[in-house]
């Protein structure tokens, strides 16, 4: 089994595509998938399509064609990942406690953390990625015999980087001593498993992701941008979702086009003072001023990739450009078109809390065991 993983892809990744063949092709098994939020907008690429553009439906057409049983969305577990880590930040506010809060949705971000910036990993939240989220609510569904139909169950994530095939692994994940995702597999993986299919994916007409598990809200979408989780954060905090109040949050900082943003954002009797980092070199200038006493903030929203997932090493790459801004663009456009943009707004989060994760939330959505983490 190869240990190697690299965000950038600078290096030659194992291939789980084989894995997943042979899942799908054993008549015992029922193959999930998850789609991550920057997925969608990354894969067209690789079929000469306009840069950024939004493919979700076209994938979810091909990977019902190529035998998946089923295909979900990731948005609804960042929207999972937004209540239970906005949360978190108010507990730690109100305490004072473990500030900055520090965001956990990039494991060669955690990773990081952990072997040079030991003395910040209790600042880091305790939420599992949507990721860990998803599988983790994925296995306990279908736990019941009633929706596993005698079937083994193997969890599948389509994910922009090759660091979620290292977070898969990870003790902390696990539920009740189990692996959550079995395999994860990127962008480009999922693009040669639909050109050895011979499927051209511009052919296909969009399909809605399945049910229970298949819608997430705007906020969810924009996770897969490097101020997303911020953003989506500071509108489950907004006390409506007035076009206003939306506009005025995109327009705070958050999206600003620069490495490490710096902002102030005003929350009940207080200013929240919030950084958005990308980049690890930058993320270690931040943490360097922090560590110094030079700056001093709230909430810090690191991604290890520069721009976000969207950039991701398992992302298809262009030669001769950088689709980046293209594809930031592409996950913004989908948030407008969302007529749910806020996490707590979204009917599938809300029946999950008063479901499967009325007394589960902690157990299915955090991590444990933080000495195996790494
Ligand atoms: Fe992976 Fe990069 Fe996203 Fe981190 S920022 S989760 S390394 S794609």
């Amino acid at each position: 089994q190869c240990r190697v993983y690299c965000p950038t892809g600078a290096i030659t990744i194992h291939s789980n595509v084989d894995e997943v063949w042979e899942a799908i092709g054993d008549p015992t098994v029922r193959v999930v998938a998850e789609i991550a939020p920057a997925v969608r907008v990354a894969v067209g690429d690789a079929f000469g399509m306009k840069d950024g553009v939004g493919v979700m439906g076209m994938i979810v057409n091909a990977m019902h064609r190529m035998g998946f049983d089923e295909v979900y969305d990731v948005t609804l577990s960042a929207d999972l990942t937004i209540m239970e880590e906005a949360q978190e930040f108010l507990e730690r506010l109100s305490e004072n406690r473990n500030l900055p809060l520090m965001t956990s949705c990039c494991p060669a971000w955690v990773k990081f953390c952990h072997d040079q910036y030991p003395e910040f990993e209790k600042n880091v939240s305790t939420c599992r990625s949507p990721q860990g989220m998803m599988s983790a609510v994925l296995k306990e569904y279908y736990r019941d015999p009633e929706n596993s139909q005698g079937k083994k169950t193997v969890v599948v994530s389509v994910m922009p980087c090759t660091a979620k095939k290292m977070e898969i692994r990870w003790k902390r994940n696990y539920t009740r001593g189990q692996q959550d995702t079995d395999i994860a597999i990127t962008s480009t993986e999922l693009i040669n498993m639909i050109r050895d299919f011979g499927l051209e994916l511009g052919d296909l007409d969009p399909e809605a992701c399945d049910m229970p598990f298949g819608l997430g809200s705007g906020g969810g979408v924009i996770f897969g941008t490097s101020g997303g989780v911020t953003e989506a954060v500071l509108r489950r905090l907004a006390p409506n979702h007035s076009k206003q109040l939306m506009d005025n949050i995109a327009d705070c900082g958050v999206r600003e086009k620069k490495w490490i943003r710096e902002f102030t954002v005003s929350y009940k009797d207080r200013d929240l003072r919030i950084c958005v980092v990308s980049g690890l070199g930058n993320a270690r200038i931040v943490l360097d001023r922090l560590k110094a006493g030079e700056v001093q903030y709230d909430l810090i929203e690191v991604m290890a990739c520069r721009g976000g997932c969207v950039m991701g090493g398992g992302q298809p790459v262009i030669l001769g450009r950088t689709p980046r801004d293209a594809r930031t663009a592409g996950l913004y456009r989908i948030d407008n078109n969302e007529s749910v943009r806020k996490c707590d707004e979204n009917p599938l989060v809300q029946n999950l809390y008063k479901g499967m994760l009325k007394d589960k939330a902690h157990e299915l959505l955090h991590v444990h065991a933080a000495e195996e983490t790494r």
